[in-house]
């Protein structure tokens, strides 16, 4: 089994709907278990890749424990995507769901379509600080700092904010790391 974190993102529709459902469905694959899931993050959208006017993000990561291996992983991501109704015609552009393989334990690979660890993840304060709130001592095994060091030196200047108040309905009956305030 290897550890492995899962970055999760939507920014049209009903956004929380569409990342509930990803986790419900991540916390089904074979052969895995989900050990975390993060509070969920209101960021604003990387201006690069997307329209301007283009609404907020709603970013969050699940932590599970796998046998599946990284290429089935991805595989199975992307059908999650699509079931989830993701267009793939247009990749760029608001999307209902977004899903990356952040960490794969500690392993190293750059692969056509398939690169390990994310290759933007250190610059990208909405995965590192959901990742810092499961596991800040988690060491990304390139840069040799942990996720709290890089968190601590990210230059990232968008914004990115705990959504409030956070949706108490969550995840079902599935182990979550965190009691929704209220409840
Ligand atoms: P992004 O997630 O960077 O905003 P996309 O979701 O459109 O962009 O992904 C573009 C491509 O990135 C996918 O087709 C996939 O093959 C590739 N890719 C490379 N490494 C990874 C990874 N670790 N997790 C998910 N996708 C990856
Ligand atoms: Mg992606």
């Amino acid at each position: 089994m290897e550890t492995v974190f899962i970055g999760f993102g939507s920014n049209v529709g009903d956004r929380v709907d569409y990342c509930d459902r990803a986790v419900t469905l991540l916390s089904l694959l074979p052969h895995s278990r989900v050990t975390g899931v993060s509070l969920l993050y209101e960021t604003e959208p990387v201006r690069d890749r997307t329209d301007p006017g283009e609404g907020w993000f709603l970013n969050g990561v699940v932590q599970i424990e796998t046998d599946i291996k990284p290429r089935s992983l991805l595989t199975t991501l992307q059908e999650i995507e699509r079931a989830l109704g993701r267009d793939d015609d247009n990749r760029a552009g608001p999307r209902t769901i977004d899903l990356d393989i952040l960490f794969y334990g500690q392993h190293v690979m750059k692969e056509p379509g398939l690169s390990i660890p994310h290759p933007r993840l250190h610059q990208r304060r909405f995965v590192l600080m959901p990742i810092n709130e499961l596991d800040p001592l988690w060491v990304h095994p390139t840069l040799n700092q942990s996720v709290a060091q890089l968190l601590t030196e990210s230059q990232d200047q968008a914004q990115v904010r705990l959504l409030f108040p956070q949706p108490s309905t969550r995840y079902g009956s599935r182990p979550a790391c965190h009691t929704p305030p209220g409840s």
